[in-house]
């Protein structure tokens, strides 16, 4: 496993400068944030819908970046959303998560493409479920949930007829 350190100036990279794989990126972040748990041990796993069984839920959101693999058009949405479903038991907890896509709106293609997030984004929303965790399953303090986003305004208005999250229906919240 390659290491990154997770403070925001250096993650401030250009993605496609990343030496390591994202998937690998939400691991080592995830694990730097739930050792405060230690001796109970924190899982992260990647889902492609809602596991069944009993969870607290939470959607974030985050500035991220598309690129259709059919005509190459990239754009950058302000509404790049996940969902976190976590739960404990046994002294060890799960971290459920899943990225929303979107569909090119250059061409014909009907697939949703991936969401490209941005290291510091990452460390964002893992930050903000992290103290949920906290809050949630150990009763700490809440501090105020990160909001801020990459600067940056999107030419154009979120378009919820090519959006994965809208058709979910986790993206109807302002955040
Ligand atoms: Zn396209
Ligand atoms: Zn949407």
């Amino acid at each position: 496993m390659c290491s990154i350190t997770t403070t925001p100036a250096v993650l401030a990279v250009p993605i496609v400068k990343r030496t390591c794989t994202e998937a690998v990126v939400w691991q080592v972040i995830f694990m730097k944030l739930f050792y405060r748990f230690v001796p109970h041990s924190w899982r992260l796993v990647s889902v492609p819908n809602r596991p069944s069984g009993r969870w607290h839920t939470f959607v974030d959101s985050a500035k991220v970046r598309f690129s259709c693999k059919s005509c190459e058009h990239g754009w950058t949405s302000m509404k790049g959303r996940i969902t976190f479903w976590c739960a404990f038991s046994n002294n060890t907890g799960v971290v459920a998560y899943r990225l929303y896509g979107q569909q090119c709106g250059s061409c014909t293609g009907e697939s949703y493409e991936s969401a490209m997030w941005y290291p510091e984004e990452i460390e964002k929303v893992l930050w903000n479920i992290c103290n949920r965790v906290a809050h949630v399953f150990y009763g700490l303090a809440r501090p105020p949930i990160q909001l801020n986003r990459r600067p940056g305004k999107p030419k154009n208005p979120h378009n919820s007829e090519k959006c994965q999250a809208c058709k979910d229906g986790v993206c109807a919240e302002r955040r």
